[in-house]
């Protein structure tokens, strides 16, 4: 599969009005036939939208004119998809949740504990210092450009970056 990228769309998907300044909006990801699409639905909206097959979910607020960093509770939209990605067996999906997790390390939400191998593939044991318990993720075979691709894939989807240090890939 392919991850689907649409910028956000600045509008909401349902009434097609053009989202204002400061304006909180909603976004969701829909997981249809395998592929990520985001769908972005004003407030009065998210109500009457189709509920089936949505993935995750987040909040945006618009941010006003001449404000350039945007913050909003990115590290919940990371955590819930980092967490939702768990059992998924897809290549790029696993890629995606590997680079996941060097964020969420670098935030400290996740703790490097150890590693083993297993059938062929390397296993990051890391602790999940949020709920007090342990996770495993599959390391991938990414060089550092893959993960900045991969970096760069999740940004487009998400509307905003995680900064990931390629370095400890
Ligand atoms: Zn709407």
């Amino acid at each position: 599969m392919e991850w689907y990228v649409n910028k956000g769309s600045k509008a909401c998907f349902l009434c097609e009005r053009t989202f204002t300044e400061e304006e909180v909006y909603l976004s969701a990801l829909y997981d249809e036939s395998n592929t990520f699409i985001r769908k972005d639905f004003c407030v009065e909206c998210w109500d009457k939208k189709d509920d089936g097959d949505i993935f995750s979910y987040w909040k945006t607020k618009i941010p006003k004119k001449l404000e350039t960093v945007q913050r909003y509770a990115n590290i919940d939209v990371f955590y819930d998809l980092f967490n939702k990605l768990e059992n998924e067996n897809d290549i790029s999906r696993v890629n995606f949740r590997y680079v996941l997790s060097l964020y969420l390390m670098r935030k400290k939400i996740l703790k490097l504990k150890t590693s083993h191998k297993s059938n062929g593939n390397e296993y990051l044991v890391l602790h999940n210092v949020k709920e007090a318990k342990d996770t495993e993720v599959l390391k991938p075979q990414l060089s550092k450009e893959e993960v900045l691709s991969v970096t760069d894939e999740i940004g487009k989807l998400v509307n905003c970056a995680p900064q990931v240090s390629a370095g400890n890939a």
